[in-house]
């Protein structure tokens, strides 16, 4: 019978993009951490990314161990030779193929499901087709959603307010009414609008689908980040939502958290005694998540503010987008400037005494990885749910200023925006958020703070949410139990 941690095997299936995978896979250690079997499902380029990660745990006598799945062959999938993850897609368009060649994947999952009898699956919402299997299988399918629950309660809510909405532009406000707090939101922020070239119709309603074969959603939020909006998104999903981040934070050392996700453009050593010249939160850290890219005009004015506004700064580029700085820049800078072109250590950077902001597109990692270490942050979303997120920052959390960016845009098509925020503006910002302090800063930066102190009790002993993964385990053995009872 069913009584302990070490009686379970789970399967985690992180969706194939750094976003996707950085949590789930943090995720998958926490509760080997816990004595879970855990085996995480994925291609070999992916794993490539965590072996180290993944060999450490083992080592250190985790059980936890990573299952490859074959990546469907280019002649089956119509995309090049490679593209195992969507950074690596050379263009967005190719999106649809992508996920076409995941869903190809159900047949070996399946097969492992059979052969190995895990307990329940972990997976990430891209995969509606999971459902399928963990039905077929007879276990519980978990989900992982990926963002906070405000976000996913304001989707729904924005859902239910639309039809009714009178806007004479794309650009005026409109109030998203049943939610904790008074929300507005314009028809150019929704997500769904910087995806309409992928027609997602059909994804939708699989999505949907695959919602009634759920049991649970695993979110990677804690309880006192947002008490009201778990509640209401537990409401509007009829499922028990169980928050157990930030999972960032397990990563503790130096060496796990600057091999987070993969290895860095930068010694990780070397970017370390650039932090450790500096002063106690002088360091704005900037950056954009793993997908976006810039046109050379915006990075052009990114990189003159940042220049202006004299302060300390470490901003992370795509290696491609190089060619855009500014001429001279990095000479002029040096020594307060450091650019990493390419993947930055950024659990590590954040961490550090010597940052004291993050300018961020507000992907939801970035945001909670940023709460999870009491980071106040400068919001600048472009496209999904990020607007959300940034509003989640601002209005509610309150615990960052916005840098201006009013309108979303096509993902994949950031290059094609122009200039959303010009020089003047992220100096401004840069330099009234890092400088000497006013009183509207002051009180941001104490409410980031305290975030921070409250994250890092949720997840020790008795914490929010270091309790949910043990009641979380608990409801998994007693499902289990029920199964061998039939
Ligand atoms: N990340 C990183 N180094 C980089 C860029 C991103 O470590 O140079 C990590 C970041 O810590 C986060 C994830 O990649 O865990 C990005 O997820 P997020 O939700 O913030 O944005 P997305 O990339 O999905 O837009």
């Amino acid at each position: 019978m069913a009584t302990k941690p070490e009686d379970l095997h789970l399967f985690f299936i992180p969706f194939m993009a750094p976003g996707h995978m950085n949590p789930l896979i943090d995720m998958a250690r926490l509760f080997a951490s816990r004595g879970v079997r855990s085996s995480i499902l994925t291609t070999p380029l992916n794993y490539a990314r965590f072996r180290s990660t993944i060999t450490r745990d083992v080592q250190s006598g985790l059980p936890i161990q990573t299952h490859l799945l074959t990546f469907p062959a280019p002649s089956e999938t119509r995309l090049p030779e490679n593209c195992e993850n969507v950074d690596l897609l050379p263009s967005r368009d190719l999106t649809p193929l992508f996920a076409r060649a995941l869903s190809l994947l159900q047949p070996q999952i399946d097969h492992l499901v059979r052969t190995l009898s895990p307990d329940a699956i972990v997976t990430d919402l891209n995969f509606p087709w999971t459902a399928e299997i963990a039905e077929k299988h007879g276990i519980p399918r978990i989900l992982f959603n990926g963002s906070c629950c405000f976000s996913m309660a304001l989707t729904t809510a924005v859902y239910q307010v639309l039809p009714g909405v009178n806007v004479s532009s794309d650009s005026e406000p409109f109030l998203v009414t049943g939610l904790p707090d008074p929300i507005y939101v314009t028809n150019e922020q929704l997500p769904i609008r910087s995806m309409r070239h992928m027609n997602l119709t059909e994804f939708f309603n699989q999505m949907r689908e695959a919602d009634g074969k759920t049991m649970s959603v695993v979110s990677n939020s804690f309880q006192e980040l947002e008490p009201d909006y778990v509640v209401h998104y537990e409401k509007q999903t009829g499922k028990k939502v169980w928050t157990v981040g930030p999972v960032s934070l397990f990563n503790k050392d130096f060496e796990s958290k600057s091999t987070r996700g993969r290895k860095s453009a930068i010694d990780e050593h070397l970017c370390l005694s650039w932090l450790d010249s500096k002063k106690p939160k002088s360091v704005l850290y900037v950056c954009f998540g793993s997908l976006c890219h810039f046109p050379n005009s915006q990075l052009q004015e990114i990189g003159l503010g940042l220049e202006e506004s004299g302060h300390p700064f470490i901003w992370v580029i795509k290696e491609s987008d190089s060619g855009g700085l500014p001429d001279g820049f990095e000479e002029r800078v040096e020594g307060r400037g450091l650019v990493i072109k390419g993947w930055a250590p950024q659990v590590m950077i954040l961490s550090h005494g010597s940052v004291g902001g993050f300018m961020t597109h507000c992907g939801w990692n970035s945001v909670i990885e940023s709460v999870s270490v009491g980071l106040p942050m400068i919001t600048w979303p472009l496209f999904a749910e990020q607007f959300y997120n940034e509003k989640f920052v601002l209005n509610v959390a309150k615990c960052g200023v916005g840098s201006g960016v009013v309108r979303g845009c096509d993902w994949g098509e950031e290059e094609n925006i122009g200039v959303l925020v010009n020089k003047e503006r992220v100096r401004d910002v840069v330099s009234w958020f890092m400088g000497e302090e006013d009183e509207e800063v002051k009180a941001i930066r104490a409410r980031a703070k305290r975030l921070g102190e409250l994250a890092s009790e949720t997840v020790r002993e008795g914490g929010s949410s270091y309790e949910n993964m043990g009641l979380f385990i608990e409801d998994l053995l007693s499902k289990k139990r029920e199964r061998q009872n039939l």
